[in-house]
């Protein structure tokens, strides 16, 4: 028979178990990044490590406001009973919020778009699998697919790999238009929309930037900046023509049109210059500057068929209003699409 000071004793070992069992966390046991499932898939991956393996979790959506995604961890607390807040990756998730109600951890993930246009889920990552042994709770946020609409005049981009490289970036604005307006805004604006409609239409793009960034470094020279743009090209398996997009600029006010560049030891990449440019000068009524050889890093690096846009001048006050319309570089986004499907057509 069990003394009472033995029970008494089980039962505040049991207690103090159960009170250490209770795990903290910290915001710092969370990290996040964004991942790619397959060529054209991302998805936001985040990570909470937590005390204990068996902590029970839910996630779920706010109820009252569908941009928002609850996430319970119970039995936890945090380390510091602040509030804390996480910008997230911006495309997936905006920010994450940390509260504690005194026994469990309700994280509030907000979303730029309605959750039922989300796939999510919760689960623990296998501990075998974990490098660090940690209990790792992972919560994977993507979009659902959308329904592809396939455009007659886009149909031969379907199965290519094209790589497209928005002009500057981050540390190095490119040229500055006399509004203000910076060419790698521009730049990247135009790449997106071209992406868009490419993987609308069936190809895999994969692009050497996504944000205000630069690629190598900021700050860094031209020739590394540059290479790690091409190496996007070189790297990406199967790659089958490199894009780059800019805006011209030049001491003259009044210099103005649409032009396109290719390496002249390229016949592909001259021929897809072509379509492009016939394409983008049918569609904007621009100033048409042709097409011409040109020695530009990225055209005469990459060992596949390329070609360098400079969609207008951004030195020319009309053409910087034009750059910076969303319909101007829709035009040109589909334009330049255009172009490409005719070039794997074959036409
Ligand atoms: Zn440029």
């Amino acid at each position: 028979m069990l003394k009472k000071t033995s029970l008494f004793l089980v039962l505040a070992i049991f207690l103090f178990q159960a009170v250490c069992l209770a795990g903290s966390f910290s915001p710092d046991d969370f990290r996040y990044s964004v991942l790619r499932s397959s060529s054209v898939t991302n998805y936001l991956h985040m990570e909470f490590r937590l005390s204990d393996k068996n902590t029970k979790y839910t996630l779920q959506v706010n109820p009252e406001n569908k941009r928002e995604l609850f996430l319970t961890i119970s039995d936890t607390k945090l380390k510091h009973n602040n509030l804390k807040q996480t910008a997230l990756d911006g495309e997936f998730a905006d920010k994450i919020s940390f509260k504690d109600d005194g026994a469990n951890i309700r994280a509030v993930i907000s979303l730029p778009y309605d959750a039922d246009q989300a796939d999510y889920k919760a689960y623990m990552v296998d501990n075998n699998k974990s490098k660090s042994g940690n209990n790792v709770l992972a919560v994977d946020i993507s979009k659902k697919e959308v329904q592809k609409s396939v455009s007659p005049s886009l149909q031969a981009v379907a199965g290519h790999v094209i790589v497209i490289d928005p002009g500057h970036g981050g540390s190095d604005s490119g040229a500055v238009g006399p509004d203000g307006i910076m060419e790698k805004n521009v730049t990247l604006a135009v790449a997106q929309k071209v992406y868009n409609i490419l993987v609308n239409n069936g190809a895999t793009v994969i692009m050497t930037r996504t944000t205000d960034r630069d690629v190598y470094a900021p700050n860094a020279s031209a020739v590394d900046e540059l290479q790690a743009r091409v190496n996007v090209g070189e790297f990406t398996r199967g790659t089958d023509i490199f894009l780059s997009i800019h805006a011209n600029s030049f001491s003259s006010p009044s210099a103005n049109g649409t032009g396109t560049y290719y390496y002249q030891y390229s016949p592909q990449g001259e021929r897809l210059a072509s379509l492009m440019q016939e394409e983008m000068i049918n569609a904007n009524g621009l100033t048409d500057r042709g097409t011409a050889a040109a020695n530009f890093y990225v055209l005469k690096h990459t060992s596949m068929p390329s070609a360098l846009i400079e969609l207008a001048f951004i030195s020319n006050y009309q053409e910087e209003q034009l750059l910076n319309s969303d319909d101007f570089q829709e035009t040109m986004a589909e334009a330049i699409c255009r172009g490409i499907s005719r070039y794997f057509q074959g036409s």
